[in-house]
């Protein structure tokens, strides 16, 4: 825990490398779009369409860079050929006047790419992993249920952003006055990954959330780079997902190594189709299924039925 000082009305926090110093006219944005909330699997942040919010504290945890780990080069590379995967970013754990709860404040780094059009990607991309998680909850509570168990079980949440617009600025080279960013409504300090690039742990929830979208959209998407906050009672909140499309384009690297690979299996039961990058990182990011998926695709493993993600003896259009 860093030192906080009140001065003059301004908050000072020392975290570590990061200090701020705001005074609270110095960082004023305006909400310009709370599209994201409309969700039931939506944690909504509370703020309105045109409110001016003033900044009043700004703190660069190192647990946040996790945030970042999708740009890495390395990383990028595997990923298709687009804002979401590939316009890295900037982030801070910010409190706002008036406003109780802390936020997570994200912008591009690179000024082209802090614009509506690219903010309003994020939000679709937060507001159709809420839509697939409020199908996951509902889904989830009805199995338990039937399963004669307390229908009060973990649920999965995700942080709704709202896209904003930087009115007055201290720190004008990286929040400059009229750049597009988001805010968050999640205020721990660390994001922890929980479905990224196939190294992590398995946590159940997270990865049958993960399989359970797939399967829901019928194999189209795959909601990507689960991170966020596990709760006590084992419930997650996520961050800044993002929606692998079936027909994305990928990066150039990424095809040349798809296309020595070997073909692993999966393809030819995914609706993702048989040599669809995305059948292949499904395959990577979800090497097992995990027990609760048996009860929505028990044919994951019916390759030769051809039901593939979808689990329905139908065809999504994407298979071939
Ligand atoms: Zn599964």
């Amino acid at each position: 825990m860093g030192t906080a000082l009140s001065h003059c009305g301004f908050r000072i926090e020392h975290l570590g490398s990061s200090i701020a110093n705001l005074n609270e006219e110095e960082l004023i944005l305006e909400i310009l779009s709370t599209a994201a909330d409309h969700s039931q699997g939506a944690r909504p942040s509370g703020l309105k369409e045109a409110q001016q919010v003033h900044v009043v504290n700004l703190r660069s945890p190192p647990g946040l860079e996790s945030l970042n780990f999708r740009f890495r080069e390395d990383v990028r590379s595997a990923w298709p050929d687009e804002h979401r995967f590939q316009a890295s970013k900037r982030s801070w754990l910010v409190q706002i006047e008036d406003h109780a709860e802390g936020l997570v404040l994200q912008i591009a780094t690179r000024n082209e790419e802090r614009s509506l059009e690219a903010v309003a990607l994020d939000l679709e991309d937060s507001r159709l992993a809420a839509s697939y998680a409020h199908r996951f909850n509902l889904y989830s509570r009805e199995h338990a249920r039937q399963a004669g168990f307390d229908d009060n079980i973990p649920s999965i949440k995700v942080a709704a952003p709202v896209a904003c617009r930087v009115v007055k600025s201290h720190m004008p080279a990286l929040l400059p006055i009229g750049a597009a960013c988001t805010l968050f409504p999640y205020e721990d300090r660390e994001v922890k990954k929980f479905v990224f690039d196939g190294t992590q742990d398995f946590l159940e929830l997270a990865q049958a959330f993960f399989h359970h979208a797939a399967f829901s959209s019928g194999g189209k998407e795959l909601v990507c780079d689960l991170q966020g906050l596990e709760q006590e009672d084992g419930s997650l909140l996520l961050i800044d997902p993002c929606i692998l499309r079936a027909n994305a384009k990928m990066t150039m690297a990424h095809l040349l190594k798809g296309a020595v690979r070997e073909d692993r299996g999966f393809g030819e039961a995914a609706c993702l189709g048989p040599i669809s990058p995305a059948a292949e990182i499904f395959e990577r990011l979800h090497p097992k299924c995990a027990p609760m998926c048996k009860a929505f695709d028990p044919h994951r493993s019916s390759v030769k039925q051809k039901l593939g993600v979808c689990g329905l003896d139908v065809t999504c259009g994407l298979a071939k």
